[in-house]
């Protein structure tokens, strides 16, 4: 079994719509799929309804969450989509993501670039909009030459010329409201030290207190050393270890299940979720 747990369609900042993104999925090889699109979950009816039979849907949601001053991102998978307290919170993260990113558009021009609100609304088209499609913009102006090269302290980076916070969520409320739901949270990346700081271990370990399930370990923004330091740190605290891609179609260079989760976990991730379940592709036998 190929499972990769962390994806992003078009109903965020990946390149492949919902539907684009399953049909990949299977052509990938990968059995099991979980689409975590920023604060959203508007991507999933499509990917549903164009699921091929070979692949199983695990519906999910890439928290913005942050503490202490220091922006995670929390995996949040098979929650149910209409509890409200959720929705509502996820819902506020998302609206905040206009405002904060025509400031940024704002900054740019203020340096000069050529840079316009309704290009960068064109790219993210009705997806959660972030620095991913500003990124775009640059690279369709030749300002930077890739959307990773917009991610430096001169442009779009945490400490960037032209950053702007956005509202994002207190990762404990995070956890408690994903458990609330029925969902299963996972500290995505946390070790991925080249996009900002990294919370301390000692954060983990209190997440983990209040339920955190687990931590993304096998992750392109992870070295060895890295991994091998959070791999230990789930077996000290309890945790589940995934792995996955974190795929955004072209506007990053990882391809789908470059990294990948244990059946297991799979299992373990499954067995502790009462919000949804994994959707299997049509012609499919339920997996779980
Ligand atoms: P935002 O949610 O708008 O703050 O943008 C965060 C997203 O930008 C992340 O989910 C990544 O997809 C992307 N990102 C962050 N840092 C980098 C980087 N160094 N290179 C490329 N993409 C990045
Ligand atoms: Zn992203
Ligand atoms: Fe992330
Ligand atoms: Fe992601």
């Amino acid at each position: 079994m190929r499972i990769d747990l962390h994806t992003h369609s078009t109903a965020s900042d990946g390149t492949d719509t919902p539907a684009e993104l399953v049909r990949n999925a299977a052509a990938a090889g990968l059995d099991v799929v979980a689409l975590t699109d920023h604060d959203s979950t508007r991507g999933h009816a499509e990917a549903i309804a164009a699921l091929p039979a070979s692949v199983t849907l695990v519906t999910g949601a890439e928290l913005s969450c942050r503490v202490d001053g220091i922006g995670l991102h929390m995996l949040a998978y098979l929650f149910d989509p209409a509890e409200p307290d959720l929705a509502s919170e996820m819902e506020l993260v998302r609206d905040d993501r206009v405002p904060r990113a025509r400031g940024m558009v704002g900054k740019l021009q203020e340096l000069g670039v050529p840079i316009e609100w309704d290009q960068v609304a064109r790219i993210a088209g009705d997806g959660s909009i972030g620095r991913p499609h500003i990124a775009s913009a640059l690279v369709e102006l030749g300002v930077v030459e890739t959307v990773s090269d917009a991610f430096t302290s001169n442009w779009l980076a945490n400490d960037g010329r032209c950053y702007v916070d956005k509202h994002e969520l207190d990762p404990f409320d995070a956890i408690r409201l994903v458990k609330a739901a029925g969902g299963v949270t996972v500290f995505a990346h946390p070790g991925a030290a080249r996009r900002g700081h990294t919370v301390p271990e000692s954060a983990i370990a209190e997440l983990a207190a209040v339920g955190l399930d687990g931590i993304e370990v096998d992750h392109m923004d992870h070295d060895a050393p890295t991994r091998a330091r959070l791999r230990a740190l789930a077996a000290d605290l309890g945790l589940l270890v995934t792995g996955s891609s974190d795929y955004h179609g072209s506007r990053k260079t990882v391809r789908l299940g470059e990294s990948t989760t244990d059946p297991e976990i799979y299992g373990e991730i499954t067995r502790r979720s009462t919000g949804a379940f994994p959707v299997p592709g049509a012609g499919g036998s339920p997996r779980r």
